[in-house]
């Protein structure tokens, strides 16, 4: 059985559930809706296909290797479909598809370093790393495939075998995936489930999972924490943010209001590390709404499949819903707005890009994350207030300062409470380097070497020192 076809009971009819075109608001697929008690077999067979996948961790490398191969030849399979569930531009399908061989690649070449501590005692410890068992990987709707590739490259690299769940909102470039990967891994060693809930839920608390990985939002994030807590699998989050950029007053607003603007509108918004608020001077407030308004009202808005496209649809129904009500909300507290403000008749789960200007300090769009093509810009007359302001929240993912002295502007960068800060620009990341929230935005390290880690436990050995 391939390994991203669903393990079936007996006699029973595998459900399934519709898949919408964002585009559209239209079904035009369904995927299968697996329930809770499918999971045991799943489980089973993964701890199964895990005892030959730790042991041999050059064929592992190989594997990932053929595995980052296959992904890239079925590119354009997977971007269409990608697309068509998920709503972003077709270019933006194709670089979350490289993104996600490139992580196999990055992790396929890791692995973790023996380590041997001497302290004076006659024996000597050496640290060996091994792996944890099969790992739950369950992840959202806004980059399937390369959210999904940031679980299972390191855990497969470390030698578990995985469980992935996409999101009900887009199964189904994620089960090619699976389909892709299952020509390049042995039988079981990557499995794609999928279903609505409680399938995520059964699948956290599942007492055979030793790891559990997630990507989504902070209530969604604490109900998986508790659900681990049955069997005390490991726990890593990545949750939700509200990055704040902050500019100071030597930014060069038109030398970086494209930047500034992409930083918060790619991917519609929907990207957890987008820009949801910016805190301008008073002086530059103006012509910061303006900059970022005159792009938002000629950026090509469209369906994701169509060339000219830059800006696509919100992904569903409940998201286009919430970010429909946290304008509102603005608009009724005294918010205007400079771009956009209302959703479009027509067909589709469309809003226009929208700048806010005028937004009260504590409008929903300002203190939660609104995730979505809507962005307050807010006036500051002193630094430590605009400091104050960025870090006002329960969120600290990531965080970024904008300005011509970049000294300073790193200053300012190093008092954020965030996990990942940077100067002129945003949202970018190196494979190499750790990402991880603080406060409400997560638990535990992704990314590096410190992803691989986190898919390990030590295991050490004492001997004595040969007389
Ligand atoms: P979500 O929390 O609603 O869903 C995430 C996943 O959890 C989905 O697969 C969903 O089906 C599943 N799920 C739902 N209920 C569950 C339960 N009780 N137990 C187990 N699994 C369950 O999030 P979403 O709306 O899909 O994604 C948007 C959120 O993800 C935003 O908050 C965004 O900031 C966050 N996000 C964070 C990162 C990061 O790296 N920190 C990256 C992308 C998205």
């Amino acid at each position: 059985m391939p390994t991203s076809e669903p393990d079936r009971v007996p006699g029973r009819r595998t459900a399934r559930f519709a898949v919408v075109d964002p585009a559209t608001g239209e079904t035009f697929a369904e995927a299968p809706d697996q329930q809770p008690d499918e999971l045991d077999a799943v489980v089973d067979r993964a701890r199964r296909a895990w005892y030959d996948w730790r042991a041999d961790p050059a064929a592992r490398t190989s594997a990932l290797r053929v595995a980052a191969d296959a992904v890239e030849r079925a590119g354009d399979d997977l971007a269409r479909l990608l697309t068509r569930e998920q709503g972003k531009p077709l270019a933006e399908s194709y670089a979350e598809i490289a993104r996600t061989a490139a992580r196999l690649r990055y992790f396929a070449g890791l692995s973790p370093r023996p380590r041997r501590i001497t302290d004076g005692r006659p024996v000597h410890s050496e640290i060996r790393w091994r792996p944890l068992g099969p790992v739950a990987a369950i992840v959202p709707w806004n980059f399937p495939l390369q959210l999904a590739a940031a679980k299972f490259a390191p855990a497969l690299a470390a030698g578990n075998t995985l469980i992935l769940k996409p999101s009900p909102f887009t199964p189904l470039a994620t089960r090619l995936l699976g389909s892709v990967l299952a020509t390049a891994l042995p039988e079981d060693v990557l499995t794609v489930v999928t279903g609505r809930e409680p399938l995520g839920a059964r699948l956290a608390s599942h007492p055979g999972i030793r790891h559990v990985t997630f990507t989504g939002s902070v209530p969604t994030g604490r109900a998986v924490a508790e659900a681990a807590a049955a069997s005390l699998a490991r726990v890593t989050l990545e949750l939700g943010g509200n990055d704040a950029a902050v500019l100071l007053d030597d930014v060069e607003v038109d030398g970086i209001a494209d930047r500034l603007f992409w930083a918060a509108f790619r991917n519609c918004g929907q990207v957890c590390m987008a820009v949801k608020r910016v805190y301008a001077p008073a002086r530059l407030h103006a012509e910061v709404v303006e900059a970022l308004a005159q792009r938002a009202k000629t950026v090509a808005v469209g369906a994701g499949l169509d060339p000219d496209t830059r800006l696509g649809p919100v992904n569903n129904a409940p998201q286009l819903a919430r970010v429909e009500q946290v304008t509102r909300q603005a608009l009724a507290d005294g918010a205007r707005a400079a771009a956009g403000g209302r959703r479009p008749d027509g067909p589709g789960y469309f809003f226009p890009p929208t700048i806010l200007t005028d937004v009260p300090a504590g409008s929903p769009v300002v203190t939660e994350e609104q995730f979505g093509p809507v962005l307050p810009v807010l006036p500051y007359r002193s630094l430590d207030e605009a400091v104050d302001a960025a870090n006002a929240t329960g969120f600290g993912l990531g965080g970024s300062v904008w300005g011509t002295d970049l000294d300073r502007a790193e200053a300012v960068a190093d008092r954020l409470e965030c996990g990942t800060a940077w100067i002129n620009h945003h949202a970018e990341l190196s494979l190499a380097q750790p990402f991880a929230g603080v406060k409400d935005s997560g638990v535990g390290v992704a990314g590096g070497p410190w992803g691989l880690y986190g898919n390990l436990r030590p295991f050490v050995v004492h001997r004595p020192q040969e007389a």
